[in-house]
């Protein structure tokens, strides 16, 4: 069989051979090893996948492991623009599933043990009720935000320095998605939208995230923010943006298709 494309991570970071991180304006290859180049650990969290035909395994190493691996760390939020995207996609498929992995120990109904189930693959079965656990996803939405030549962008309580990003928010239960991206403009920003457009989704293992990106045009009502999630709000031209979140996300690609026009 075909050696597996191995992804190491360790806590909320990638493992990476040392050096590939240097800053030098190039992409990388992709941030898969392979098993022949690796002394790797024996009882390392372990989820095996697959990706476009290819065999990949996602690896979670302790702090020690980590250490004696002779790796590199790198938070895993700054390799997304290290990477182009295509390497880059069955590594946050192994990101998800080894945040998943972390907490799936116990049942949450019985308390009982979970061990990998054979019947459903990416399922873990209670060893005492027999419930099947399956990886968490939480939808939430991004929107930009319209108003003739400008869009609305928000910095939020959370974010370093003064960097802005766009409205966002968690889908709450019970709701449709085009009733949470409402709420969150109303809730954040007091304004009401129309012309919700849906243009990509992204899943973002922060820790176990599927980002659903629109733009909607203002519609009525003065942007102010709420002053707990939301600090600031900007409507800002294309030519005279904030500072704006780095590459990799969904976040920045919508601002990115704002400012060459696309959106
Ligand atoms: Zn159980």
């Amino acid at each position: 069989m075909e050696e597996p494309e191995l992804y190491l991570f360790s806590g909320p970071d990638i493992l990476l051979p040392p050096g590939t991180a240097a800053i030098d304006g190039a992409r990388r290859l992709g941030p898969a090893h392979r098993s022949g180049d690796l002394a790797l650990p024996s009882g390392a969290l372990r989820r095996d996948f697959e990706w476009e035909g290819r065999a990949c395994a996602a690896l979670s190493l302790d702090e020690a492991q980590a250490a004696g691996s002779g790796l590199e760390r790198l938070p895993l939020r700054q390799a997304l623009g290290l990477f182009e995207d295509a390497a880059l996609r069955p590594a946050i498929k192994a990101a998800a599933l080894v945040n998943w992995l972390a907490g799936a120990v116990h049942c949450g109904a019985c308390g009982g043990l979970l061990v990998d189930d054979d019947h459903e693959s990416s399922g873990r079965r209670c060893t005492i009720c027999g419930r099947v656990h399956f990886p968490r996803i939480s939808p939430a939405v991004i929107v930009l935000i319209r108003r003739g030549e400008e869009a609305l962008f928000a910095r939020n309580a959370r974010f370093p320095g003064r960097r802005f990003g766009l409205v966002a928010g968690f889908v709450d239960p019970g709701e449709s998605i085009e009733e949470t991206v409402a709420r969150e403009v109303r809730e954040e920003t007091g304004i009401e939208i129309s012309g919700l457009r849906y243009l990509r989704s992204q899943s973002w293992p922060f820790p176990d995230s599927l980002m659903l990106a629109f733009t909607a045009a203002w519609a009525s009502g003065e942007a102010r923010p709420d002053g707990k999630e939301i600090v600031e709000l900007l409507w800002c031209r294309p030519d005279a943006l904030p500072s704006i979140p780095p590459p990799g996300s969904v976040a920045r690609w919508l601002v990115d298709e704002f400012v060459r026009g696309a959106i």
